[in-house]
Parts: C-alpha cells; sequence; structure tokens
C-alpha cells in the first residue's frame, strides 16, 4: 500500500530549495533523485565558498548572544524545537523515506523519532552540568570554567541524514555554540526541512544554518574556514582523513564518525533461528546502508550449516520495494552509483575466489520505476577476500567459521576499522570476555545496532577518533575549558 503524500511535504518540494541563509546567492542548482523510482524530487541550489562564507558570518553574528543565554533558556529554547519537530514528524519521515529510500515505517520509528529526542537528552543535559569547577590546588584559588567554542562545522553523509544531523548539531547547540552544516548533496530534504521548522520554533537567526553543496566545493569551504572553531564530520574514511589533514592545520578539534566492518561472532550455544534472523535485519537495515551494522559473520563450525539455511531463507523472503511502500522491508540503494560500488564489489570478490551462498543482483520489484535496487547478497570464504575487508555499504555479508574463540578474536581485529562488533552467546562472561578483547569503539552483546542517549557511540582507527557521539562526555566536547586563577597570597 502506498503511503499517502503529506500535503505540506508536496508544498516544501514545489519550493526553490537550497541554503537556510537569508540571501539566496547560490544559483547553480542539482536535483535530488527519489532512489525509488529514478524522479526527480526536488532542484537544489548548490552553495559553494561564497554562501559557506555567509553562513559562518551568521553564525558568529548569532553566537554572542546565543551563548550568553542561560541552559535554561537555551534548553527551553531546544525543547520547543522538538516539540515542532514532532508536529511535523509525519512529514519528515516521508522526506526521509523519499530522499534515503528507506521505509517509511522505519523512518516514522527510529530516524525520525530519536534523532528529535537527542535534543531533549542534550537539553536536559545542559541544565544539569556544572560549567564552574573549582580546583583545589595549594595556595590557589582556582576554577575551570567551561565555554562554548563559537562556530562549529558540520559535515554529515546520505544514509541517516536527519539522525546524524540530530546527533551532531544538538550537543553543540546545547552548549551554547552556533553551527553551519552541510548535509549530504543527495539527500539535503529533511536537513533543510528541519532548518525550516527552527525558524518556526524561535531559534533565533544564525544559530542553525545549513549550507547544501558539494563536497569539494561547500564541504571543503566549511572544513578549511580558519573561522570555524570546531569541526565535525561524519562520512568515509577517505574524505575524514582529507578534513582532519585541515583541522590539523588550522589547529581546531575535530570529530571524526567513519566507516566500519562490523563482525558478529555467533557462538554454537545460541538460538540458531533468533540469531539469523537478527542477522539478516542488520543487512536489510537501510538496505546494509549502515556504518555499524555487522557485515562479517563468523559463525562456529557446529551450527554454520543450520545458520546458513535459516539465514538464506529469510533473506530471501524480504520484500523488497519502493520506500513508501507499506510493505516494503527494505528498499533501494541511495543512488545508481552506490548501486554500481556494491555490483562492483560482489564481483571483485567472487573474482578473488568468495563462495556464493546468495547471489544479490539488480532487481526491479513491481512499481519500482527506475530505482536502484539490490536483493541481498551473501558470500563465504576466505578472510583476505576484498568483500570481508572493505566497507561495502550494502545488503551484503561475508560468512566465515570459526573454530575456537582466540582464531575468531584475532581474525576480528585483522583489519584496520574498528567501530562495532556483536558477540552471541548464552554464556555470558565468555560473551563479556571477548567483548573485552574486539578492538572497536563498540561492542555489544546478543544484539546489534544498539543505540541509546548515555550510551556513548564512536569509532577507533578506520572508523574514526574524536570522542563519538551520544553521550555526557559529547556534550563536554563541545565546550572548551578555561582555568581561572588566583594566588592567595
Ligand atoms: P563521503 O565521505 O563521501 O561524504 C560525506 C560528506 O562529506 C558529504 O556531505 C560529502 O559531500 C562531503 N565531502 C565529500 N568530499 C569532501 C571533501 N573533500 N571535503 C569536505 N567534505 C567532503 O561519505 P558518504 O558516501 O556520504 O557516506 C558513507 C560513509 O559514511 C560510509 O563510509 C559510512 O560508514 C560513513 N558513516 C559513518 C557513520 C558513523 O557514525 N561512524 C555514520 C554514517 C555514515
Amino acid at each position: 500500500m502506498q503511503t499517502e503524500l503529506h500535503p505540506n511535504v508536496r508544498k516544501f518540494l514545489a519550493q526553490r530549495l537550497g541554503n537556510t541563509i537569508n540571501e539566496q546567492v547560490a544559483t547553480q542548482t542539482e536535483k535530488v533523485i527519489n532512489p525509488s523510482d529514478g524522479s526527480i524530487l526536488a532542484e537544489v541550489a548548490m552553495g559553494r565558498a561564497r554562501e559557506i562564507d555567509i553562513a559562518i558570518s551568521a553564525a558568529e553574528r548569532a553566537f554572542p548572544a546565543w551563548a550568553s543565554l542561560s541552559p535554561e533558556n537555551r534548553a527551553r529554547l531546544l525543547h520547543r524545537f522538538a516539540e515542532e519537530l514532532e508536529k511535523h514528524s509525519a512529514e519528515l519521515a516521508q522526506l526521509e523515506s523519499l530522499d534515503v529510500g528507506k521505509p517509511v515505517g522505519a523512518a516514522e520509528g527510529f530516524d525520525i523519532p530519536f534523532g528529535i529526542e537527542c535534543f531533549r537528552y542534550f537539553a536536559d543535559l545542559s541544565r544539569q552540568v556544572d560549567y564552574s569547577i573549582p580546583l583545589h590546588v595549594k595556595a590557589f584559588e582556582a576554577r575551570t570554567w567551561r565555554v562554548p567554542y563559537g562556530v562549529c562545522g558540520f559535515i554529515f553523509p546520505w544514509n541517516f541524514p536527519f539522525t546524524l544531523l540530530c546527533w551532531g548539531i544538538a550537543p553543540a547547540l546545547a552548549a551554547g555554540n552556533t553551527v553551519v552544516v552541510k548535509p549530504s548533496e543527495i539527500t539535503p530534504l529533511t536537513t533543510l526541512y528541519a532548518a525550516q521548522i527552527a525558524a518556526e520554533a524561535g531559534l533565533p537567526p544564525g544559530v542553525f544554518n545549513v549550507v547544501v553543496g558539494k563536497g569539494n566545493e561547500a564541504g571543503v569551504a566549511l572544513s578549511s574556514s580558519t573561522r570555524i572553531k570546531r569541526m565535525s564530520f561524519t562520512g568515509s574514511p577517505e574524505v575524514g582523513r582529507a578534513v582532519g589533514e585541515q583541522s590539523g592545520r588550522n589547529l581546531i578539534p575535530c570529530k571524526l564518525e567513519l566507516g566500519g566492518k562490523g563482525a558478529a561472532v555467533v557462538f554454537d550455544d545460541v538460538d540458531v533461528d533468533t540469531v539469523a534472523t537478527q542477522l539478516a535485519g542488520a543487512i536489510t537495515l537501510n538496505t546494509g546502508q549502515v556504518c555499524c551494522t555487522a557485515t562479517r559473520w563468523m559463525i562456529q563450525d557446529a551450527i554454520y550449516d543450520r545458520f546458513v539455511n535459516k539465514v538464506t531463507e529469510t533473506l530471501k523472503g524480504t520484500k523488497v520495494g519502493p520506500g513508501l511502500n507499506r510493505e516494503t522491508q527494505m528498499g533501494p540503494l541511495v543512488s545508481e552509483a552506490q548501486r554500481k560500488r556494491v555490483l562492483g564489489y560482489l564481483e571483485r570478490g567472487r573474482r578473488e575466489g568468495a563462495g556464493t551462498i546468495l547471489n544479490g543482483g539488480t532487481v526491479s520489484p513491481d512499481g519500482a520505476g527506475n530505482g536502484f535496487y539490490v536483493s541481498p547478497a551473501l558470500l563465504e570464504g576466505r578472510d583476505d577476500n576484498v568483500c570481508c575487508r572493505e566497507e561495502i555499504f550494502g545488503p551484503c555479508a561475508y560468512l566465515l567459521r570459526f573454530r575456537d574463540e582466540e582464531a575468531a578474536i584475532a581474525t576480528i581485529n585483522g583489519i584496520p576499522y574498528g567501530l562495532a562488533n556483536s558477540v552471541w552467546s548464552s554464556d555470558l562472561s565468555r560473551a563479556n570476555r571477548v567483548a573485552e578483547r574486539l578492538a572497536a569503539g563498540n561492542n555489544w552483546i546478543n544484539a546489534h545496532n544498539l543505540f541509546a542517549y548515555g550510551l556513548p557511540y564512536g569509532g577507533i582507527n578506520l572508523s574514526g577518533m574524536g570522542g563519538g557521539v551520544n553521550s555526557p562526555e559529547t556534550f563536554y566536547d563541545y565546550l572548551r575549558s578555561q582555568t581561572i586563577a588566583r594566588p592567595l597570597s
């Protein structure tokens, strides 16, 4: 059943979209494509260095007043923003589904409400923390005074545009910074819609600025600006490295949330059907375009065949289709380029000798026009295969057999990514022991893709650096410390 488009969504898409700074200076536009059928969703102005500069100026002008609001007053405004976002959550969910291709029910159930909750979490936290912390140092009256940085820059990818926007800017705004956001040029819709709602909710002009633009233009301009006081980037390791280098040159702190190649290690004491069903869900979630999801499945010998049978049956039964179709369980990939990337990886993997459990390939579900669909794929074989070592970002997993715990740990730690893994066992002391030894920012037990506010989330090595998101530490990351001291004699 196709979801009826909300009248506000129709009205929004018919506008000339672009940046949210007062002057619509960018003239060059790009089409935003609906991955579910290949049609044109909207035309969006592409900002460049000039628009980034204007947005930073707006954010600089807004900073002193925003920073000097009491935490209570700032929190009140952020709660009002969250309320307004909630009132518009149906529209936001439809826009996210149209733009990314994800099932609208997933956007309604997770992306939008969980994103909105982030503003509430950090707004509440900002009211509880101490901004002036006494230092007990002999012969001094001294304290640490925590202040916001100023204008913070944010660059986001296309897979969870709204949720990642909230994870990024909510702590920065709650701490008293102003922000300039560059969303992915291919999925800018919910970010622009949220900025419109921010204005309606009474967030002062210049506090939350958006410039849509290409990475090599607006992205480079934002990350290299010497007027940005703190940088946050979510995306691929290659671009993350470039953004990190720029921040290094500008001597500003930088948060990098990058790609992953998560492992799931499944011991033979689990309920095989349950784990197989959950791991099938891990690669169909957002059509596998999830940085932290499990894509290397290490299955203990004794249950390997049973696991493969169950997971194959589950994946074959997954309903692939357009995001707005309520029966869809897995939507398309975000773009034709992404489809080429995924199919290219599968071909390379097979050329390097991987065995095929489930083929994966282009599919054309009913009513899907020229959408960018692929079906799920499962490969198996040696652990040096390209599909076992590199992030594919599609509905694919690579299966490996293992006999003992030590070998499994060594294989998992043998690649440079370090974002998220999971350990599956009914022996919780073993699960904890293994989880402690896996080199990653997050190691979950008997579940994968676990998120909650207060549960820190971040990566190490090729998967990122700089403190991560979603925890009280994230909030402190957006405050810098000043030491204030006076000799007592
Ligand atoms: P990407 O790195 O290609 O692009 C991310 C953003 O950077 C986009 O807005 C893009 O326009 C911009 N950009 C591109 N080149 C730039 C440059 N030279 N300077 C500044 N900005 C530039 O990533 P993507 O393809 O949009 O997203 C997929 C990647 O994101 C995957 O690797 C995925 O794992 C990662 N990701 C990580 C997390 C996390 O929390 N760790 C979350 C989501 C996605």
